[in-house]
């Protein structure tokens, strides 16, 4: 129960995937929550030939957590496309990479969703949940960060007092900044290109991502009504005078280099919706919490979209502190209690940290353009392909099975 002098338990600044996740995991579990966003929730298309360019490779660990707070069951099953494979390999070399589900004893890889749809899917529950006050177009002007609680003044005027806020904002946090949480952060000299495309053959619910000198170019498959399978939506990374090429280009050429850098895999590209870019950046919080103020998601993290982890790791951190904030509740110690937060620290940080360092190995690793360098990426690559002691670790990682170390929520059921 809400302390009497607070207005709420929980204070979440930002209702996007993470925010939302964790606002429902800590209401479902009895806290008082104020949600509070800028923008309205979205209402996604689900018309066919309808996509939206951002979309996300949502990961078993992300969809146990999803299913677990009532919001996996709200995504239309027609946006829901499973992968059961998946294929990498170097533009400049000959060596390549094949997942199959049937290496982990699995049915699907993963799933990729819009990330409207999971957004959307987010919102319907947190409709539901009494427990849950909504501040939508509305956003913090000031935060007052005490010994007793924490305050925040909105910019329409309201107050609200709680025992600790929740800094989900996203890359550019207002909160984490009132709140004084440095960042460690580098650029990835890259800019991602997003669309979606039609192509002749079906994707195979395979994802697909090629190493190229520029960057990495992904094909993530998507979900048509009709069973054809043709539509993809792709990420594109490229270095910024390549990327302004690209972005420059009209349709009928960009379509054309993007077969030939994608090496026609999937045939002719028959259409392709509007482009977008964004710059890369990598960026992680010196620490996740300060005095009663907690980051999560790309508020703490943000990294390369190469292995397509970001929100998974986001997920991670909703249930992770949901957990931990749900078991101080329940043995009534403070929820900003640096023990509680730390313990919730000490597990995501270093997990993000490993992930991060990954990323920034692999995108290194295939920047390096040298003939010596491509031949042992290569015989790397094909030694990980042949053996399957090397692949299946590889597999659980990007499936999200971390062990024993995952929340309760993201664990696989046991018999
Ligand atoms: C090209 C690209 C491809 C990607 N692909 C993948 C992938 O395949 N798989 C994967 O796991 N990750 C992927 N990611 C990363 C993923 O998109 C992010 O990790 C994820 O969106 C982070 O979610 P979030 O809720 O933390 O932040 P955001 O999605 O940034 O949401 C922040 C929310 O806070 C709101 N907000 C902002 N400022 C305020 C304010 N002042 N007050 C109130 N509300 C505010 C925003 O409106 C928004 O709703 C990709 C990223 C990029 C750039």
């Amino acid at each position: 129960m809400t302390e009497p002098n607070l207005t709420h338990d929980i204070i979440i600044s930002g209702g996007g995937m993470v925010g939302l996740s964790l606002a429902l995991t800590c209401a479902n579990q009895g806290l008082r929550v104020a949600l509070i966003e800028k923008n309205l929730p979205p209402s996604p298309s689900l018309n066919d030939g309808q996509y939206s360019p951002r979309v996300s490779a949502i990961n078993h660990a992300s969809e146990r957590f999803l299913n677990s707070i009532g919001a996996w069951q709200e995504i239309p099953t027609q946006r829901l496309c499973s992968y059961q494979k998946m294929h990498v390999w170097d533009g400049l070399g000959s060596a390549q990479l094949n997942f199959t589900a049937a290496d982990v004893q699995t049915g699907h890889l993963g799933h990729i969703i819009e990330n409207n749809h999971i957004v959307h899917a987010l919102w319907q529950c947190v409709y539901q949940q009494s427990l849950i006050d909504l501040y939508t177009s509305k956003q913090i002007e000031s935060l007052n960060n005490t010994a007793q609680n924490a305050s925040v003044n909105l910019e329409s005027g309201e107050c609200l007092t709680a025992a600790l806020i929740v800094a989900a904002e996203g890359k550019f946090s207002p909160v984490r900044q009132f709140a004084g949480i440095q960042t460690n952060e580098w650029d990835y000299q890259h800019q991602a290109i997003v669309t979606t495309v039609k192509h002749q053959l079906n994707h195979q619910n395979c994802a697909q991502q090629v190493f190229l000198e520029s960057g990495p170019l992904a094909f993530l498959p998507l979900k048509t009504r009709d069973g054809a399978n043709n539509v993809s939506s792709i990420v594109w990374s490229a270095k910024p005078e390549r990327a302004k090429q690209l972005l420059a280009m009209n349709d009928n050429d960009f379509k054309k280099a993007l077969s030939q850098a994608f090496e026609h895999s999937l045939g002719e590209l028959e259409h392709i919706d509007a482009r977008f870019s964004f710059p890369l950046t990598a960026q992680h919080a010196q620490s996740y919490f300060q005095g009663r103020v907690v980051v999560v998601g790309d508020a703490a993290h943000t990294i390369h979209p190469l292995a397509g982890l970001g929100v998974n790791l986001g997920f991670l951190d909703a249930a992770t502190l949901g957990e931990e904030l749900t078991r101080a509740k329940d043995k009534n110690i403070d929820l900003a209690h640096p023990h509680v937060l730390r313990r919730y620290q000490r597990q995501r940080k270093s997990h993000t940290y490993v992930v991060t360092g990954l990323m920034e190995a692999l995108k290194r690793g295939f920047d390096q353009q040298g003939a010596s360098s491509v031949l042992v990426r290569n015989a790397g690559m094909q030694l990980i392909n042949k053996s399957p002691i090397l692949k299946r670790p590889l597999i659980l990682a990007a499936l999200g099975d971390i062990g024993t170390a995952l929340p309760k929520a993201c664990q696989p059921l046991t018999n």
